[in-house]
């Protein structure tokens, strides 16, 4: 594992820091943030970069503007948010570049904070090839470079790669970064055990990785979710409409025959139409799934016996929801597995995206030991061990 600066490093007296912070919340059409975890979670690394006399300099994305401004999703909300947060003013810029803001930037004194207005208003954001001067121009403004933005640390994007570079000395991990890595790169290198893995979610295709990375290091791996079904399918039991990999069988089938064992649902909530879900029941595996019927959430046997065989667990590490969660009636199977992790007395970690919703949205999150801020991040980072982002830091001397 690469060795990479933290901010505890960097001199920040009098310096003017750049941060890559993640706010790309949630925020509803009457510009209300509804989940601010994002924002809480760069609170550490903004109050301490103050106390130290620095000034700091936030930039983020929100949404996909497509490389054009869309007042919709600037992040003048978040400012608003995170000076509330801070009990000290945030200062917005008009924009994310332009001599406008190179003067707010410059003009900063200690312990004030500016943030950027949204960094995907320019293409050169995504594109950095592009427009090179964009991350030159950003450089300026600065004297030193923090990222603490882990959800977008898998995206070789400007302000997580190019921007780093103009730092070669002075590019460090702010606190949630290093917070994100240590929690996922010790249950991969130096897990309690037993150590199981649960993991759901639509595609076989964009975890294979995962999978792979994991039937190594884990005692167990449970599957939920339509990812089961390509699984199921390969053990050769009907599966009906359910989403399913074909190309994957065999190599799915490889994977079941892996040392480490797959536990997979034993039952299934099905319906006819997800859109329209006129016709609801429960089936077996063993009586497989009629052919107009789509598998589309973990049954209450699968439920009751995932969460009663992970009770053993010392470190369980989730990913992905158990079925279609965002519609109620297809939402209990995630509900439920999120219950019973949450009376666990293990280390926990939840790796982003949908599961960390599910676990907030039923007020769990107090029992987890780690919700993850990234979804896709937390995934690469299981398979690969880093992400772009972390390469591109300032690597720490070795003694
Ligand atoms: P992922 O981003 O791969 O973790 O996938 C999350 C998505 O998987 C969510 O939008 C869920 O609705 C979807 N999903 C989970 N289970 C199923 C299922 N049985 N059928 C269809 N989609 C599912």
């Amino acid at each position: 594992m690469t060795s990479i600066l933290s901010i505890k490093d960097l001199p920040l007296k009098d310096k003017r820091v750049l941060i890559r912070v993640d706010f790309n919340v949630p925020i509803d059409s009457h510009g209300k943030i509804t989940d601010d975890s994002r924002i809480v979670a760069s609170v550490p690394t903004i109050k301490y970069a103050l106390q130290q006399g620095a000034s700091c300099i936030l930039m983020s994305h929100l949404g996909r503007p497509k490389g054009e401004i869309d007042p919709k999703l600037s992040l003048a909300p978040c400012a608003k948010h995170l000076s509330m947060l801070l009990g000290t003013p945030v200062q917005m810029a008009p924009a994310c570049r332009g001599a406008k803001v190179k003067k707010m930037a410059q003009d900063l004194l200690p312990g004030s904070v500016l943030l950027l207005e949204n960094l995907r208003f320019e293409p050169g954001e995504k594109n950095p090839d592009k427009d090179p001067g964009f991350a030159k121009e950003i450089a300026s403004y600065g004297d030193v470079y923090v990222n603490d933005a882990f959800g977008t640390s898998h995206r070789a994007h400007m302000s997580v790669t190019t921007l780093p570079t103009y730092f070669p000395d002075h590019s460090a991990a702010g606190f949630l970064l290093k917070k994100e890595i240590d929690f996922l790169r010790d249950a991969l290198e130096n897990p309690q055990r037993p150590f199981y893995a649960l993991l759901g979610g639509a595609k076989v295709s964009s975890k294979l990785g995962v999978i792979e990375a994991l039937l190594d290091k884990v005692d167990a791996l449970y599957i939920g979710g339509a990812m089961a079904y390509t699984f199921l399918k390969a053990q050769g039991f009907q599966i009906g409409s359910s989403l399913c990999e074909e190309e994957l069988i065999p190599k799915a089938k490889e994977l079941l025959k892996s040392k480490t064992k797959i536990h997979l649902p034993e039952d299934h909530i099905i319906t006819n139409d997800l859109e329209n879900p006129r016709q609801i029941e429960t089936v077996t595996t063993e009586d497989g799934i009629p052919n107009g019927f789509i598998g589309v959430d973990i049954g209450p046997k699968t439920r009751t016996n995932f969460g009663w065989n992970i009770r053993r667990a010392a470190t369980i590490l989730w990913n992905g929801p158990l079925g279609v969660f965002e519609k109620k009636p297809f939402s209990e199977g995630t509900f439920a597995i999120a219950r019973s992790l949450s009376n666990l007395d293990a280390v926990k970690i939840v790796g982003g995206g949908d599961s960390v919703a599910a676990i907030r949205k039923s007020g769990l999150a107090q029992h987890f030991s780690h919700l993850s801020t990234g979804g896709g991040a937390a995934v690469e980072f299981l398979e690969k061990r880093t992400l772009p982002g972390i390469e591109a830091l300032t690597k720490r001397e070795r003694k």
